[in-house]
């Protein structure tokens, strides 16, 4: 079986090396990206959390999954005994709602705790008490996760994926597909901008915020756009100790990284375009970010803006979940597509269900079937309540 996969980032890259390490494959896997230095790549500019705090059993059961992963990466990621540094860090999200997004919070948590996640609800006394340093004018509640979150470095999930995929046998190459070649239910080949035919018995699309792109070189339409989300980075003279990463009602994000801190917010939906140029602007920081910072937490006034960059969110419009799985049109054409901002984390459970799906042709230990492809044409949206 020869296996061609669209793209090298994280999801490519996660599943190559599923596939390479199940006994029962005895193919070729060829995984073709077009820039290995992974310059515009999401995997390359993600704020790289990890979470269980979602709204739907399946997105749940990713990120514990997604989670215990990370924390055997570096064991299970090495190469000839040289062990990646993934640099995990576990420290909860803090979901914070006025009284308006209370009541979401609040049927959240009942279907989190059903499936075991570890989160506690605070009322603004017990925010106060736990995280003295924050102003809970205008909270009614928070949703703090006590174990199983945190953050990572992407970068190191991204290059030992690739490492240990290439090391059990996954072929990188690094070109351009431009075109695809596809009779009725069969994809048969990629070409690349060399004018090169590659064809396959298995094709990957895993292309990320172009992974719109890639489906319409098979007369496919897919929902998927680019995206643009900016990330800042400062340093503040008295930081919040031990802050969790804190999403507050404005949707201002905000978590430790290195000396500092990171933080973000999803641009007004009027300004949400496709394909903006990947520059983050600091226009954006002072007038929309900063003020709902330091509103939230005072000590932030005095903060220095040290750094910032753009990445795309790969961003469903349908539903803004995952889109997994064979085309229902095209039988060996396989997503792993529009995970709109939460896909690093999913890396490891969704590689290991697409291999799963391609060589056995089902999910045999995590069911990602409700995240199937083929809810688009059913008009069957599974909105996920919790993006950030
Ligand atoms: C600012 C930001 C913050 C984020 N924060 C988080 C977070 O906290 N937690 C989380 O879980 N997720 C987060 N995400 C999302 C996460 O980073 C992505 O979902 C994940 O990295 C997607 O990986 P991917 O492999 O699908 O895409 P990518 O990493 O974009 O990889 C796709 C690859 O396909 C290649 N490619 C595309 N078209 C072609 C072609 N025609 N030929 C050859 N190669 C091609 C590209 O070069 C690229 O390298 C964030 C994303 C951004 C931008």
């Amino acid at each position: 079986m020869r296996v061609v996969v669209v793209g090298g980032g994280v999801m490519g890259s996660s599943f190559a090396w599923w596939l390479s390490g199940d006994p029962a494959f005895t193919g070729e896997i060829l995984v073709v990206e077009r820039d290995s230095g992974y310059r515009r790549a999401s995997s390359a500019l993600s704020a790289s959390s990890v979470r269980q705090q979602f709204s739907t059993p399946v997105n749940i059961a990713i990120g514990r999954f997604g989670f215990d992963f990370l924390r055997r990466a570096e064991d299970l990621l090495a190469v000839g005994g040289e062990r990646p540094a993934i640099g995990l860090v576990e420290r909860g999200y803090l979901m914070l709602a006025g009284a308006e997004g209370a009541s979401i919070l609040r049927a959240n948590h009942a279907l989190q705790r059903e499936y075991g996640v570890e989160v506690a609800l605070l009322d603004p006394d017990a925010l106060r008490a736990r995280f003295p340093w924050l102003a809970t004018e205008g909270l009614a509640l928070g949703s703090l996760g006590l174990s199983g979150e945190g953050w990572f470095d992407g970068w190191g999930l991204l290059q030992a994926f690739r490492r240990a995929a290439r090391a059990r046998g996954a072929r990188y190459l690094e070109a351009e597909v431009v075109a695809g070649e596809r009779r009725g239910r069969r994809a048969l080949a990629v070409r690349l901008a060399s004018g090169e035919r590659l064809a396959a018995d298995v094709l990957v699309v895993a292309a990320g915020p172009w992974a719109a792109r890639v489906a319409a070189m098979f007369e496919l339409a897919l929902p998927v756009e680019a995206r643009r989300r900016c990330v800042y980075m400062f340093e503040t003279p008295e930081p919040p100790a031990e802050a969790p990463l804190v999403v507050d009602p404005s949707g201002v994000w905000f978590r430790p990284e290195g000396r500092g801190f990171i933080c973000g917010a999803p641009p007004p939906e009027e300004e949400d375009l496709p394909d903006l140029p990947l520059v983050a602007e600091d226009g954006f920081f002072e007038e929309r970010i900063w003020p709902a910072l330091a509103e939230r937490i005072p000590a932030f006034e005095r903060l220095r803006l040290r750094s910032s960059w753009a990445g795309y969110y790969a961003y469903n419009r349908f539903d803004q979940n995952a889109l997994l799985g064979a085309h229902p049109e095209v039988d060996n054409l396989f997503f792993m597509a529009g995970f709109s901002g939460h896909g690093i984390q999913k890396a490891p459970a969704v590689g290991r269900g697409i291999a799963e799906l391609v060589l056995h042709g089902a999910y045999r230990s995590l069911d990602l079937s409700p995240l199937d492809i083929g809810r688009l044409a059913a008009g069957r949206p599974l909105r996920e309540r919790a993006v950030i």
